[in-house]
């Protein structure tokens, strides 16, 4: 046995720094240390079992354990265990991984870059929009749209595009020639009387009052996740991005993809892209293109991007981007095989099966005294928790609502995510029907001791 002082909990207390964690509140409350995992499951340093309802960061598509996904890797790591790709060198798995990403990628997109993250993958996409808007004799054309909620990632471009306060503060942060427009969020975006297909025509329409404020020949891009995730699983409204791509067109505006969470099957088709009717110029994938397994990331441009860079690149002598690991073999001999399991296993026909079972169960959830509304799409979705249900009135932050409804979770073995008041899912793409009940049963607990909480302390009369 551990003696208290030095005890795995005090180790990393004393030694990690962690990421989104209150670094105060760490120093008492500790870390969660995560052991092992199998399929949905994952087990904690005491043996207590957790369902794995976030694939982790809604990135381990195949759960836990894939033994295929371990062998392409232990078999890449033998034959050749890193190398990289400056100056013209390859590697068979990039070459193989490059291939099958143009093979599927939507709208014809044609090449591909690979990054490490998520991040530094939309980081390269601000770049990438300066490079080429520089190569096309567009000078001013640099700024790139984002949008409020929207979750980009962390590195100092990407966290500019995030559009999440938390992000922002206190690190200086957006830079410029970032600019933010609203989020599509029909449930608190709607006006009363409005349909879905209103208000996404409104929001078109105020994207198309931005642009002409800040001129048209300034904006390059816009960046968009055909959901947004970490922004509280935000589905679009009926016809919304369709018309917010006129007004891109309109203009002469990239639209950029995001795909780092929908990408890969998870709102029932390969790409958010082709649930929503997207189609990008550019796009970002990461998490699921390996299941997590290893770090990856791509972005995928079109033929008018390619050929700019190409041209720059001549100009200066060199495409001066990229990262030792870009490529790296054995990141991307498991992305392939996850891209592989994905076709063998029929993921996207059981994703497709499956979800309807899922979107049930969220739906039930929205007879339950603490929800204001249930949203979802695929195998994605959430619950926002609300302190009045006919006023939509929210909690006040500082109860943390959402995040004491998750740790009671915890108690009943899941694992959900609070964004703010809204509690999220987006398992493992491989979960069985009978594994989304188990997961809703103990949801529903949680959200049963969530009421007998906030009842207690009066968090309605103090909203
Ligand atoms: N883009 C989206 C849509 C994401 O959800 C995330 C991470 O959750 C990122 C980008 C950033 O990815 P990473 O954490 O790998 O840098």
């Amino acid at each position: 046995m551990n003696d208290i002082g030095n005890s795995p909990s005090a180790r990393d207390i004393e030694n990690v720094i962690h990421s989104y964690t209150n670094l105060d509140m760490h120093k008492s409350k500790g870390p969660m240390i995560i052991e092992k995992g199998k399929g949905v499951h994952v087990f904690d340093d005491e043996g207590k079992e957790y369902i794995e309802g976030m694939a982790g960061l809604w990135c381990a598509s195949f759960g836990f354990g894939e033994e295929e996904l371990i062998d392409a890797a232990v078999e890449q790591m033998r034959k050749l265990p890193f190398y990289h790709q400056f100056g013209h060198k390859s590697s068979m798995p990039q070459i193989d991984l490059a291939e099958k990403l143009v093979e599927m990628a939507p709208n014809g997109l044609s090449k591909v870059f690979f990054a490490n993250s998520g991040s530094e993958a939309n980081d390269s996409q601000l770049k990438l929009q300066w490079y080429v808007n520089n190569a096309l004799g567009r000078p001013k054309k640099k700024k790139v749209l984002a949008r409020i909620k929207g979750y980009h990632g962390v590195t100092i471009a990407a966290a500019s595009l995030t559009g999440l306060p938390a992000n922002h503060a206190e690190f200086d942060l957006p830079i410029a020639n970032v600019g933010h427009v609203d989020m599509a969020y029909p449930y608190r975006g709607m006006e009363t009387g409005e349909t879905e297909e209103e208000y996404a025509s409104r929001l078109a329409f105020q994207l198309e009052e931005r642009i002409l404020a800040e001129g048209p020949d300034t904006i390059a891009a816009f960046i968009a996740e055909p959901v947004c995730g970490a922004g509280g699983v935000l589905v679009p409204p009926a016809g919304y991005f369709p018309k917010m791509q006129a007004v891109l067109k309109k203009y002469d505006i990239m639209m950029i993809a995001d795909e780092v969470i929908c990408g890969f099957g998870r709102t029932g088709n390969m790409w958010g892209c082709e649930t929503f009717d997207i189609q990008p110029d550019s796009l970002t994938c990461a998490k699921q293109l390996s299941s997590a397994y290893m770090p990856i990331s791509a972005v995928i441009v079109n033929d008018t991007i390619h050929d700019a860079m190409v041209e720059q690149s001549k100009k200066v002598g060199t495409f001066a981007h990229g990262f030792t690991y870009s490529a790296h073999p054995v990141c991307a001999a498991v992305a392939l095989k996850t891209m592989q399991l994905m076709e063998e296993r029929k993921i996207l026909e059981h994703v497709r099966e499956i979800s309807p079972v899922m979107q049930a169960r969220l739906q039930k959830l929205a007879d339950h005294p603490l929800v204001g509304n249930v949203r979802g799409v695929g195998l994605v979705g959430a619950v926002e928790l609300v302190a009045e249900k006919s006023s939509k009135k929210a909690f006040n932050p500082k109860q943390m609502v959402g995040a004491h409804c998750a740790e009671f979770a915890l108690d009943h073995g899941l694992i959900t995510r609070a964004m703010g008041d809204s509690l999220g899912f987006c398992p493992p793409l491989i979960i069985t029907e009978e594994e989304i009940h188990v997961m809703f049963d103990r949801f529903e607990k949680a959200l049963d001791n969530t009421e007998h909480w906030v009842a207690k302390e009066n968090h309605r009369e103090n909203a």
